[in-house]
């Protein structure tokens, strides 16, 4: 069976760090009890005005409980919110290579533009019929002498993600990590695990710079000022 891998290179620019509590909401490793609270939610959505909304949903959760459930569902909600912003669109359609053109590796024949419609379309190769759904269904495992971070096939909807990296990542990283594996169930794929500039890689990393930066928008004394 083919498998397409996602390996730890994705992430390797963060800096390894340890944490007192699973559940890390911020750089300052502050705990919080869930994902957002209403008000947060009902401020972060006012902070974005969407282009197309996509939702994230989780089809299925196997094997995530206690902090590691409460961090896959915070970053599902911060992936819905990067997602549906327009600066997500304009990152993705205003995305450069590294040779400076502006277009995607792997991109299959297609432009920026289409790249986005089509993420923004929600129609996976398995699941053409839920648009507007990125449908994601998780199997937590653990391989301790793995460096893959996760793996999925063009069989199978279902998205294996290796414990030994999820337990210390943090809600961006996480988010980043299945908008990676989740391009994969739209059809797109990459050449190696260093094709940065593919679909996956470059709209993962796009995700994860957007999420962090939402999650401290919201954590920072600043940012709630703003906010309120
Ligand atoms: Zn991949």
């Amino acid at each position: 069976m083919k498998r397409c891998f996602f390996l730890l290179v994705v992430f390797s620019l963060f800096p390894k760090k340890s944490y007192s509590n699973q559940f890390v909401f911020n750089h300052q490793s502050k705990s919080i009890q869930s994902p957002l609270t209403e008000t947060e939610l009902s401020h972060l959505n006012a902070e974005f005005s969407g282009s197309g909304y996509l939702r994230v949903k989780g089809m299925s959760l196997e094997g995530f409980s206690g902090p590691g459930l409460l961090k896959v569902y915070a970053a599902f909600s911060f992936m819905e919110k990067v997602i549906n912003s327009n600066d997500f669109k304009k990152r993705v359609i205003d995305f450069k290579n590294k040779k400076g053109e502006r277009r995607f590796e792997s991109n299959k024949g297609l432009s920026n533009e289409e790249i986005y419609e089509i993420f923004m379309e929600g129609r996976e190769v398995l699941q053409m019929d839920t648009p507007g759904e990125a449908n994601l269904y998780l199997k937590l495992y653990d391989n301790p002498a793995s460096r893959v971070i996760g793996y999925t096939s063009s069989k199978t909807n279902l998205i294996n993600i290796n414990w030994k990296y999820f337990k210390n990542f943090e809600i961006h990283e996480v988010s980043a990590n299945l908008t990676h594996e989740w391009t994969h169930k739209l059809g797109f794929g990459h050449t190696s695990a260093r094709e940065h500039d593919s679909v996956p890689y470059a709209l993962g990393y796009i995700v994860r710079d957007m999420v962090y930066r939402a999650m401290n928008q919201l954590s920072s004394p600043k940012g709630r000022t703003h906010l309120n």
